[in-house]
């Protein structure tokens, strides 16, 4: 057991940011499931950096631009 793969986002401090897999590159990333705030493997999870996944997924579903890591589709 890891226990360190969901924490709450510091963006909107409600939802949960997990763990994913990037389907273009197969990076692992971290999105938040409220206010889709993305963090690449790297990046500090913090309040003033990350992405937003609209600038990345161009209308697309989120489940084609990541998957859960541990073999979960995201839904
Ligand atoms: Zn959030």
């Amino acid at each position: 057991m890891e226990g360190t793969n969901n924490m709450i986002c510091p963006k909107c401090e409600r939802g949960n940011v997990e763990e994913v897999r990037m389907r273009s590159t197969g990076e692992k990333a971290w999105i938040c499931d409220l206010c889709e705030g993305l963090w690449f493997k790297g990046e500090i999870i913090d309040i003033n950096t990350g992405h937003k996944l609209q600038s990345f997924s161009r209308g697309e579903e989120i489940e084609n631009i990541a998957t859960k890591v541990g073999g979960e589709k995201y839904v």
